[in-house]
């Protein structure tokens, strides 16, 4: 073939093919203007995975309807005026390359308008052919909506992944913007249905638990700033990073921000991995979410088409900067045995715990038996210790104090004396933690105890309940299930967990809701299956309110709740106890001056 220049739709579409690889990179780029337009709320929808629809709606600045058509032409950008500017970007964006890039290979609409016009614009692209410019109404804001996605690129269409691939990759991007953005409000629908909504209210940690679930996301350490700056002084550090009681199989869960900018970078990536050094099991990983802020002159993001990676002036500088920042804050305040603790006022830090401690308690934990009986007087449950008892150890320094059983209220709460004053536990909340940290403990151990029915029973699911069920067999297994697919949407259930088999819960209704708690926890990133199915269970087994309990069964749910690793919540993060300490009472006797 003799040799020709492209035309320039071949060209476009090829170098839309850099920034734009699948459905993922167009609502990273969408986001990532929105954010630019300083939107509060980004609201985003996709269809199919974002093949067949990708809609991102924000309430930002707008385009101004002069400069609409303008927007769309390669290399058009407003946020970016001289080459001498890419060491001072303070933007996602400055390539102006995005929406050309979208436009070439879709069928896209963009309906927009600045607050100072009363009315607005709706473009429409095809093939970044533009078919239609007309004026249109809405409140201030832009609306893109991609449909079509590579329709005149069968070539790339094809190396797209199924739907569900697709999805995790966008939903990656949404939650990684979410953190890096806690004070806009974002929200993901697929197929009309939401599955993650940050509540915009500035605050990393409400984003982290809807990232991680409430457990981790209440669990994490806000990184302190280092008490003295020294050379580090203008490269900030923020963000949160676990205790080092939560830890991962991979560096997944590791997440870095520079300013604004999520980016993947090995060296920085090890900088939070050392700062944990002797704290983690072998083999096992942080979660983290980094924020580094420092002058825009000192990085360069201009590497890399999708902007992912950055170029430190001062790498080491960064890399100590991190790993500074996040070992003061497991230093000052997750304990670690090295560290002398010292107790602090009257307020008692019970998940606090040094790590020799948490272990002796695991240990004590593990040879706890609960054991739960229905007789003629109802529902009975008994703890068992093998071995030691409480005591033997003495009481820990950090951990729930000893306490004295006072009585029950309305046959729901525990009233109890200890060092520091009173405390009311609630009782269903309370032997849900117990059984949730037991059950975990015999997963890990694989020691789970099931009961095996009488007969096996076949249930009949909704279609949904039976796919996610059948698609975490392997989880219900490990956690004392014995099911299998029997044609259909029904389930023969061989075993139960003991727990639930003897509370007398039927296996129709755990698996139902086991089922409706997997598909409501399916959000991005939101960990363990196996923790979702525990937590129902628990949930299920543990003595609801309205039961009487005697002493000694109060007894034993105390002393088995001192045992936890997080005797204050519940699986869910309720409260198991209130406290009021005796000061408190004085003041409220008014006997304090
Ligand atoms: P870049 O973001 O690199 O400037 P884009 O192609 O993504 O390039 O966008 C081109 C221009 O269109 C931006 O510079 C901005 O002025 C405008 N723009 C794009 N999206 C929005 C939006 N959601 N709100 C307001 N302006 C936008
Ligand atoms: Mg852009």
């Amino acid at each position: 073939m003799p040799i020709r220049i492209l035309p320039e739709e071949v060209v476009s579409q090829i170098a839309a093919g850099e920034v734009v690889e699948r459905p993922a990179s167009v609502v990273k780029e969408l986001v990532e203007n929105s954010i630019d337009a300083g939107a509060r709320l980004i609201r985003v929808e996709t269809e199919r995975g974002g093949k067949k629809r990708i809609r991102v709606s924000d309430d930002g600045r707008g385009i101004p309807s002069a400069e609409v058509e303008l927007a769309f032409r390669r290399h058009a950008t407003s946020k970016l005026a001289m080459t001498d500017d890419l060491s001072r970007i303070t933007t996602l964006g400055f390539r102006g390359e995005a929406l050309a890039s979208i436009a070439a290979v879709s069928r896209l609409t963009c309906i927009t308008r600045v607050e100072e016009e009363p009315v607005g614009t709706r473009l429409q692209l095809e093939g970044g052919r533009q078919v239609a410019c007309i004026e249109d109404g809405r409140p201030p804001g832009t609306t893109i909506a991609v449909e079509d996605l590579f329709f005149n690129v069968p070539a790339r269409r094809k190396f797209l992944r199924t739907e569900r691939t697709e999805r995790g990759h966008i939903d990656g991007w949404l939650t990684r913007y979410a953190m890096a953005y806690p004070e806009i409000g974002f929200t993901l629908l697929h197929d009309g249905k939401m599955v993650f909504q940050s509540p915009g209210n500035g605050r990393l940690r409400d984003v982290l638990i809807e990232v991680y679930g409430l457990e981790v996301g209440a669990a994490m350490l806000a990184i302190v700033p280092p008490e003295r700056p020294m050379d580090v002084a203008n490269i900030q550090v923020r963000g949160f990073v676990s205790p080092p009681s939560f830890h991962r199989a991979n560096r997944g869960y590791i997440t870095l921000f520079v300013n604004g900018r999520w980016v993947q970078d090995a060296r920085l990536t090890y900088a939070v991995i050392q700062a944990y050094h002797t704290m983690l099991p072998v083999g096992r990983y942080p979660l983290a979410v980094v924020m580094v802020r420092m002058p825009p002159a000192d990085v360069d993001v201009n590497v890399h088409p999708t902007k992912s990676e950055v170029r430190f002036r001062d790498g080491d500088q960064v890399f100590r900067a991190v790993q500074r920042a996040v070992r003061q804050t497991l230093v000052t305040q997750s304990p670690i045995p090295a560290v002398g603790q010292t107790r602090v006022g009257a307020s008692v830090e019970w998940g606090a715990a040094s790590e020799q401690q948490r272990g002796e308690r695991r240990q004590r934990l593990a040879a706890l038996r609960p054991r739960v009986t229905r007789g003629e007087e109802g529902e009975q449950f008994h703890f068992e210790f093998e071995g030691h008892t409480r005591g033997s150890s003495g009481p820990d320094e950090q951990g729930i104090p000893p306490l004295r059983v006072v009585g029950q209220i309305g046959a729901t709460y525990i009233v109890a004396e200890g060092p520091e004053g009173m405390y009311l536990i609630d009782q269903h909340a309370a032997h849900e933690r117990v059984l949730f940290e037991r059950l975990l403990a015999e997963r890990n151990r694989a020691t789970v105890v099931s009961q095996a029915l009488l007969e096996p029973e076949v249930v009949e699911l909704s279609p949904q309940a039976a796919a996610l069920l059948e698609e975490h067999l392997d989880a219900l297994s490990r956690l004392g299930f014995q099911i299998e697919p029997f044609g259909g949407h029904t389930m023969r259930v061989r075993a139960m967990p003991t727990i639930v088999a003897q509370a007398g819960v039927t296996p129709l209704q755990v698996l139902e809701d086991v089922a409706a708690d997997i598909e409501a926890h399916q959000q991005p990133l939101s960990g363990d299956v196996e923790e979702i199915v525990a937590r129902r269970v628990c949930k299920q087994a543990a003595i609801k309110a309205g039961q009487v309990l005697t002493t000694v069964e109060m007894q034993e749910m105390l002393r088995a709740l001192e045992l936890c690793l997080n005797p204050r919540t519940c699986p869910h993060g309720r409260p198991t106890m209130i406290h009021m300490s005796v000061a408190q009472l004085a003041r409220e006797f008014g006997r304090s001056e």
